[in-house]
């Protein structure tokens, strides 16, 4: 897309609730873009799956819905986005999560000479959550995500990518997803605060309407994302 590249290195988060929708936004985003996308969410599912003594703890932390321990998932963002090459962009997905992950944040951008992140709010209430992480379903071989309601594969139960089971996310059950929400509400809506009372300031911060089509969304983003920060201040 035109004017991407004439933006520097820069951050974009997707914030949200599970099931907001930050997964899908951010592969939009990242197909139009050229950003690279970094799930905080699907690199520890990955990590989860390892036979290792670090494997076993994040299986644990995870069934349970509660949040992984900040130095675990700072490492992993922190090193990407120390790499980031020149005028690159990089969608974080899922990160941060909790107050002190932004700070952490804040303190890399900062070291690198980088601009504040912009922060992309998908806002959907509670009882649609619940809904559409109860009929979300993923590739178990290449993560692709639909929903048996809203966007169900044309192959059944199968993904239309590549054949692979489409299949429930162990964190996608009942009593899991309430445990998810509260983690939310107690550790993240902070960082919403935080980021909303620095808008303008180190950092731009907009809310989006979550329960909009997910295209309608997309066009709202690639417009916030593509404007120049001078623009946006207007
Ligand atoms: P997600 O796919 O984003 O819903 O994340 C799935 C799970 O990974 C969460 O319920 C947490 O246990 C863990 N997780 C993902 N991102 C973070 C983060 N930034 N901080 C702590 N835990 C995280």
């Amino acid at each position: 897309m035109g004017g991407v590249t004439s933006l520097g290195k820069r951050i974009i988060l997707f914030m949200g609730a599970p099931g907001s929708g930050k997964g899908t936004q951010s592969s939009l985003l990242a197909s139009r873009s050229g950003f690279t996308c970094v799930s905080t969410g699907a690199i520890l599912r990955h990590a989860a799956t390892l036979n290792t003594p670090d494997g076993f703890r994040l299986r644990q932390v995870m069934a349970t819905g509660a949040l992984v321990d900040d130095a675990t998932v700072c490492d992993a963002v922190v090193s990407r986005i120390r790499n980031l090459r020149s005028k690159e962009g990089l969608i974080l997905d899922g990160f941060p999560r909790t107050v002190s992950q932004a700070k952490r944040l804040d303190e890399i951008l900062k070291a690198m000479g980088m601009a504040g992140p912009t922060v992309l709010h998908l806002d959907v209430p509670n009882s649609i959550l619940t809904r559409r992480l109860s009929t979300r379903r993923q590739c178990a071989s290449c993560g692709a995500v639909y929903n048996l309601s809203s966007s169900p594969s044309i192959n059944g139960s199968r993904c239309e990518l590549d054949g692979g089971a489409l299949v429930e996310r162990d964190d996608d059950v009942e009593g899991v997803v309430a445990r998810r929400l509260a983690a939310y509400e107690a550790e993240t809506l902070p960082v919403i605060e935080y980021y909303v009372a620095r808008n303008g300031r180190g950092g731009t911060y907009r809310r989006l309407d979550g329960t909009l089509d997910p295209s309608v969304i997309a066009k709202g983003v690639a417009e916030i994302v593509l404007l120049p920060e001078t623009a946006l201040a207007a």
